[in-house]
């Protein structure tokens, strides 16, 4: 069986103490589950970050950082050197999270210059596409999808597939105002996304896990995790709660183990 992905992108919400509460819980309520079976990531916001590497036991849990900039120094204010995120000894960075396009504006080739650097510096690279609902309403997910990956991994070689990760997080479904998708739909996208990951990469495409993400909720974990070209669940509100995520976990699994049995 497939080793299942389940993490969780923070956003601005925890700060320190709270970050430090919810990792060491969310590794003492999943310490029995083998991490060969799954992939445990949290992503929590850059002020905590120091303290989550310092508090959490990274055998259970990887850390990742919410964006990066796409330069190792200079005049960029505010912004994050990838050298920095792996002097605090993080291994993973996501890119391009819907709230950092469609907040605050950033493009499909910034995701590129951000993608090429965290994978030159050797970070899991989770980049993050997804459709608007006015896409979607004229019929483009796919071609918004397949345009959001060739300009994303534009120039990345199939060496560092092993590297990368996607998660396909429609915007329509992300958040409090979120509609969850269908897991027929979820699963839809996902066969378009491998699809256009295997006409940039080649074969070596296999190797990148491809994880849904938007409102998912304890409701409809099972139905989605079963899709055959779902490989995790990027989960949000949904995970904040380290007991609630354990359980989600937990269920997710042991219907995906029913189901392919
Ligand atoms: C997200 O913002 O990436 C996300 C998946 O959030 P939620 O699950 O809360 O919709």
């Amino acid at each position: 069986m497939k080793k299942l992905y389940f993490g969780s992108n923070l956003k601005m919400y925890k700060g320190i103490s709270a970050t430090r509460e919810y990792l060491q819980k969310l590794v003492e309520n999943t310490k029995d589950i083998s991490r060969d079976d799954i992939e445990l990531f949290i992503i929590p916001s850059y002020a905590t970050l120091q303290t989550a590497t310092d508090c959490c036991d990274r055998d259970f849990v990887r850390l990742g950082a919410q964006n990066m900039c796409w330069e190792d120094q200079g005049q960029f204010t505010g912004e994050i050197s990838p050298c920095m995120l792996a002097e605090m000894g993080l291994d993973l960075v996501m890119i391009g999270h819907s709230e950092r396009r469609h907040v605050f504006g950033e493009s499909d080739v910034e995701e590129n210059k951000k993608v090429k650097a965290a994978l030159s510096h050797g970070f899991k690279t989770l980049l993050c596409i997804g459709e608007t609902a006015e896409q979607k309403e004229y019929g483009i997910s796919a071609e918004t999808l397949r345009s959001q990956l060739k300009i994303g991994f534009y120039s990345v070689s199939p060496e560092e597939c092993k590297n990368i990760w996607v998660a396909y997080e429609p915007v329509w479904s992300i958040g409090v105002n979120g509609t969850p998708a269908s897991a027929d739909y979820a699963e839809s996208m996902h066969k378009e996304i491998k699809t256009a990951l295997y006409e940039i990469f080649g074969e070596k495409a296999e190797e990148i896990p491809v994880l849904y993400g938007g409102s998912v909720n304890p409701g409809n974990a099972e139905s989605l995790i079963v899709q055959p070209s779902i490989d995790g669940l990027f989960v949000g509100r949904a995970a904040w709660d380290a007991d609630k995520f354990d359980t989600l976990i937990r269920d997710a699994m042991k219907v995906y183990a029913e189901h392919n049995c």
